[in-house]
């Protein structure tokens, strides 16, 4: 693509840090890692990181460590990655998929309430594209019924909600490092917590179930091998010393979509003004009118695709996945995020996107949408 979907920024004193570290014969657990989680947790306003090998493992450890398995019930939204229901199943409980709210595209404490039943355990608040769940209502919700809150903030590294930072906010909140995510370790993730006993106990997880006072034989826990290596740490640290410069970045790229969409009266643009907090523009995400198909949009896609423009949906949702159609509980009413599903867009987002490729690509929008739509001088 000339013009691609998502793509790393990586500087030369990224280069200079990985670099670093193969010099030294200290290529896993050793002293990146530690910065790096310390670094991440500081940032998020929370005492405790772990790094792990993805956001995935994030999820599936930190649901291990509450001790949610078979019987259990998880919410969380069908409009997300399917990783997050992935965990679920890792642990062999149940995902119930709630409704979202069609305008922020998170679920919201009304329709997490009527989700819950007697099995519910806990509950997945994922911030959708860098957007923050309104968490208080559904912390409150969650308190009341005795369940746990989870952060899924893999796309939401820096957003804010009333004034906190995005996963620092629930039981424990996990970050992911894939390279379209607003910082890349390549491959890699981090839960962060406030809870010490629940830190320690993904720490031993991730190294084969060895806990701290364990030797390097000893193994208390059924664990798994979610390390991430000294490598993937240092190009983490050395994104995170600019995370400022890069989240104004992507806020000036998603205000500069903004301004030269906004007069087109099909288009719904994603949420600017939030609860009390600030996005992490993660990828920048339109809604088609009512009247456009899933076939049209999925032309509009091909015709920019056909001009070197990267271009995608997203998401599909996750109870249309054969491995989950039988989790569509008939009681949920998931009509807003089918709806939603079939007429967004995902358009070219990274931090060095340039004004002239972003004029481009909304000038070959409304090509696009002109072309399938067929309604020529609505948008001059
Ligand atoms: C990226 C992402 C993850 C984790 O992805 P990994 O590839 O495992 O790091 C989890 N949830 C959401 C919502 C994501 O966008």
């Amino acid at each position: 693509m000339r013009i691609p979907l998502s793509a790393p920024d990586i500087d030369e004193a990224d280069i200079a840090a990985v670099v670093s570290v193969l010099r030294t014969s200290r290529l896993s657990i050793g002293p990146r890692m530690e910065e790096f989680e310390a670094s991440v947790a500081h940032y998020t306003g929370v005492p405790y990181g772990v790094a792990l090998a993805s956001g995935t493992a994030g999820l599936h450890l930190g649901l291990a460590a509450l001790g949610i398995g078979e019987g259990d019930e998880v919410i969380l939204p069908s409009f997300t990655f399917i990783a997050v229901a992935n965990a679920v199943l890792y642990r062999r409980a149940t995902p119930v998929f709630a409704q979202i709210d069609p305008r922020t595209l998170n679920l919201t404490a009304q329709t997490v309430a009527g989700a819950i039943t007697r099995r519910t355990r806990a509950i997945i608040a994922v911030h959708t594209f860098g957007c923050p769940v309104d968490l208080d209502p559904i912390i409150d919700l969650a308190t009341a019924h005795g369940l746990k809150v989870i952060e899924d903030a893999c796309e939401a590294l820096g957003a804010e909600y009333r004034g906190r930072r995005a996963g620092g906010l629930g039981e424990f909140g996990v970050f992911g490092f894939y390279p379209n995510k607003p910082i890349t370790t390549g491959e890699g993730g981090m839960l962060v917590t406030r809870n010490r006993e629940l830190a320690e106990t993904v720490r031993a997880l991730r190294n084969q179930g060895r806990r701290s006072s364990d030797g390097w034989l000893d193994h208390s826990l059924l664990g798994y091998n979610y390390r991430l290596s000294e490598i993937n740490c240092a190009l983490g640290l050395s994104q995170m010393s600019r995370i400022d410069a890069i989240l104004a970045q992507r806020e000036e790229r998603a205000a500069c979509y903004r301004e030269h969409l906004r007069t087109v009266p099909e288009l719904t643009l994603p949420v600017f003004e939030t609860e009390g907090g600030r996005t992490c523009w993660f990828v920048f995400v339109v809604r088609l009118a009512e009247r456009f198909t899933v076939q049209d949009r999925d032309r509009i896609i091909d015709y920019m695709i056909a001009r070197g423009i990267g271009c995608g949906r997203y998401f599909a949702p996750v109870h249309r996945q054969p491995l989950y159609a039988s989790y569509a509980d008939p009681k949920c009413d998931l009509r807003v995020t089918d709806e939603t599903a079939s007429r967004t867009l995902a358009l070219p987002f990274f931090n060095r996107l340039t004004d002239a490729e972003i004029a481009e690509v909304c000038l070959t929008l409304r090509e696009a949408m002109e072309t399938v739509g067929q309604v020529p001088d609505r948008f001059t």
